[in-house]
Formats: C-alpha cells, structure tokens, sequence
C-alpha cells in the first residue's frame, strides 16, 4: 500500500513503454528531460510540459502539440502530466486529466469543434 511502490512501478511501465517505441532516444535512459531547457530560462511550465510530452508516444506526441491544450479546461496539456488520449467520433482528443474525460466525451460534437479551435489557436501562435 506504500506509494512509493506505485511509483517505481508506473516509472517501470514507462521505460518499458518508451524502450519499446523507438531507439533514437535509447542512450540517456535517466537523463532529466528538464536539463536541456534550463537555458530557455525561467520557464519552468514549459519544461514540465515538455517532460511530460517526452512520455508520449512517437505517434500521440505531434497531435498533442497541435492541440496545445486540454479541450475541457483550455490548460496547456503536460502541465498536469502526460496528456490522456481519447477517441471521440474516432479522432484522438487530448485531455489534461481523468475529470475530463467524462466532459469530453459527453459532448463529442463540442469537444471536436474546440479541437479545431485549439488548432487553430496553437497554429497562429507558432506563426508568430
Ligand atoms: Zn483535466
């Protein structure tokens, strides 16, 4: 019942996971993903969110920087943890979290319209 337990055993999965999708990547299992966006600054949200899309899978990562945030809460996605991936109208929707879910899906036609919104939204600001 200790959560420490639970965590060695999630960051265990998840090397796994990530040895499994890829070699590029496999030289510095342990490197900190932080490190090499100290130099950015003190922009510390963007290292936490960019720890968390290195969890993602080759395939889930480039849709969750289109996306850029949780479609529920419009919070940049990472900023919670990996963002969760969910199938709405058979297209993948990211959310922040767990709570979201449930609004998410129970909408479907409104949560793929702010998709779309959100697209757009990350795609004006990369342009600029
Ligand atoms: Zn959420």
């Amino acid at each position: 019942m200790s959560p420490r337990i639970l965590s060695v055993a999630s960051v265990t999965s998840l090397a796994l996971f990530l040895t499994g999708c890829g070699s590029a990547q496999n030289g510095t299992p342990t490197a900190a993903p932080n490190a090499q966006h100290a130099d950015h600054g003190a922009d510390s949200e963007k290292a936490e969110c960019a720890a968390a899309f290195a969890k993602l899978s080759d395939e889930d990562r480039p849709l969750v920087e289109a996306q850029g945030y949780c479609v529920v809460t419009s919070e940049p996605l990472g900023s919670m943890g990996p963002p969760l991936k969910l199938i709405v109208n058979e297209q993948p929707v990211f959310v922040c979290c767990k709570g979201c879910e449930k609004k998410a899906k129970s909408n479907p036609d409104k949560t793929l319209a702010k998709v779309e919104e959100l697209k757009a939204k990350v795609k004006s600001e990369s342009s600029n």
